[in-house]
């Protein structure tokens, strides 16, 4: 293990302090770009994951917690914001080593993504409001936006801090307290967002992380009945159990799942600007990105110029050390990722998609994997039906804009589109056609906090971000008031 890469053990984070698991057991923390252990994780147990819940339903009616003025609450989301940029260069390193995501991206998007993150809630909180009604001459009502409670959430490993920060930011914002239990491969960035937050003064108890497995960890945060949200990202597979794990307890679960984005370029697309997007929809975070656009819909009569130039793209792309700053593409973040890939490219290319550039593992130590492109991909083929997750880019052919709608909404999925083209009406048009919780317009993954998004279909429900993100966290009760 290099300088560069050293980590210290890490703890459950239970009550405002570092504890090791009951049990003791601890489990590896591997690093994707060498293949070499990091550090090691407590690996949490049930017993943890309800003395996690004790606390933070403890801290919930708190005068430390509850008693705090909206100003008060908003303050304290401002400085945890301020804290994450203050130690924003750790933050960024740990979540670089953990998930092998490149330095540049880490520096440059996640860390100052999650410091706004609060910040925009914070600018909520003195927003928050109900409405007055009238409701005849006998009485009045009104509403009000409550808190839920305690609020659990489980997290995938490819965006740790933000889709973490995208749950916590609203939960606290609307006066919830919070259990986190972050992906196995990748606990570093919640557990140091734990102690960022702890030392911008939250009370203890009002943010709690317990790592470990999903089956013991996830599947308890699930069932636990004084757990009254659970706001889970991750497989569509993993969410359909967890939402059966659920039901017995009547919960609010919002299920943020898996994509498989279809990026449609129309004849009279820019295509110098389309092959930029097209790139990054695709390969950017390695591919490990729910919403990538790893579906190309081509119209036919620029397909040719257009794959020509994204070949080129992709051949000049190499993958490199994720602490190195000129690094653009990293590894998977973890050995089953790199086995994933590998399984669907040989699958591609049996179901008889040509492959046009990349293709293999890289000859290195970790899980580094060749951008790769397939043309010939119809339809129907797994390849193109199935999430890959990783940096595989499939190209399609159509005719007509009706054909391009119907590929596009033709998988079980649908959390983000994109479409390129020249012509205002056709862009509206088709936006308001495909069948899934954002689409792009000329551009692709342009991130603003005050846009939600979440998923159509099979891509789950709920949304984060925006207005609507803060209210999946409030419950809202009316107050009825006799005048007579
Ligand atoms: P995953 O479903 O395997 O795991 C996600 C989380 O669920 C992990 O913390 C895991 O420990 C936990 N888990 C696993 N089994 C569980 C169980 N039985 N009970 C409770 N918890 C359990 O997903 P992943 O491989 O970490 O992430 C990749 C997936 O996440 C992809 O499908 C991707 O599209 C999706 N994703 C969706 C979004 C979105 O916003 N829609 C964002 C990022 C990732």
């Amino acid at each position: 293990m290099s300088t560069a890469n050293a980590v210290q053990d890490v703890q459950l984070f239970i009550d405002g302090q570092f504890r090791p698991a009951a049990d003791g057991q601890l489990r590896d923390v591997i690093d994707p770009a060498t293949g070499a252990v990091v550090c090691r994780q407590a690996w949490g147990t049930v017993g943890d994951v309800d003395d996690a819940v004790e606390s933070a339903a403890r801290a919930f009616v708190s005068p430390q917690w509850s008693g705090l003025t909206l100003k008060q609450r908003a303050r304290l989301l401002l400085r945890i914001a301020d804290a994450i940029e203050e130690d924003g260069a750790e933050l960024a390193r740990l979540e670089s080593i953990d998930v092998g995501k490149p330095i540049i991206f880490t520096q440059g998007f996640d860390v100052p993504q999650a410091a706004e993150g609060f910040r925009y809630y914070a600018g909520m909180v003195e927003q928050i409001e109900g409405a007055m009604r009238q409701a005849g001459t006998r009485s009045f009502g009104y509403t009000r936006r409550e808190p839920l409670g305690v609020v659990a959430a489980i997290t995938p490993f490819n965006f740790p801090l933000n889709l973490a920060v995208n749950k916590i930011a609203p939960a606290l914002a609307a006066g919830n307290t919070f259990v986190l239990k972050p992906a196995e491969q990748t606990p570093l960035s919640s557990l140091y967002l734990a102690d960022i937050m702890s030392r911008a003064g939250l009370p203890a108890g009002v943010f709690n992380v317990v790592t470990g497995d999903g089956p013991t960890v996830g599947a308890r945060l699930a069932r636990h009945p004084r757990v009254i949200k659970l706001a889970f990202t991750g497989s569509t597979a993993t969410g359909k159990k967890l939402i059966a794990e659920a039901a017995g307890t009547l919960k609010k679960v919002t299920a943020e799942l898996g994509g498989k984005g279809a990026n449609i370029v129309f004849a009279d697309a820019d295509l110098d600007a389309v092959t930029q997007w097209a790139f990054q929809a695709a390969f950017f975070n390695t591919g490990q990105f729910c919403m990538s656009g790893s579906r190309l819909l081509v119209h036919r009569s620029v397909h040719d110029e257009l794959v020509s130039r994204l070949t080129k793209v992709i051949e000049a792309t190499s993958v490199g050390d994720p602490l190195d700053p000129a690094t653009m593409m990293g590894p998977l973040a973890h050995r089953a990722q790199l086995d994933r890939v590998t399984g669907y490219v040989a699958l591609a290319q049996a179901e008889g998609a040509t492959l046009r550039a990349g293709g293999n593992p890289v000859d290195r130590p970790g899980f580094f994997h060749e951008p790769t492109l397939f043309t010939e991909v119809t339809p129907d083929m797994r390849i193109a039906q199935e999430e890959v997750f990783g940096p595989v880019l499939t190209v399609t052919v159509f005719d007509t804009d009706e054909e391009a709608v119907a590929i596009a909404n033709g998988t079980p999925y649908g959390l983000a589109a994109g479409l390129h083209t020249a012509s205002l009406t056709r862009a509206h048009r088709v936006a308001a056609q495909l069948a899934a919780g954002i689409v792009w317009v000329n551009t692709w993954a342009m991130f603003e906090n005050s846009i939600p998004f979440g998923g159509y279909k099979d891509s789950g429900y709920g949304r984060e971000l925006g207005p609507e993100g803060l209210q999946e966290y409030q419950q809202l009760k009316s107050v009825v008031v006799n005048v007579e």
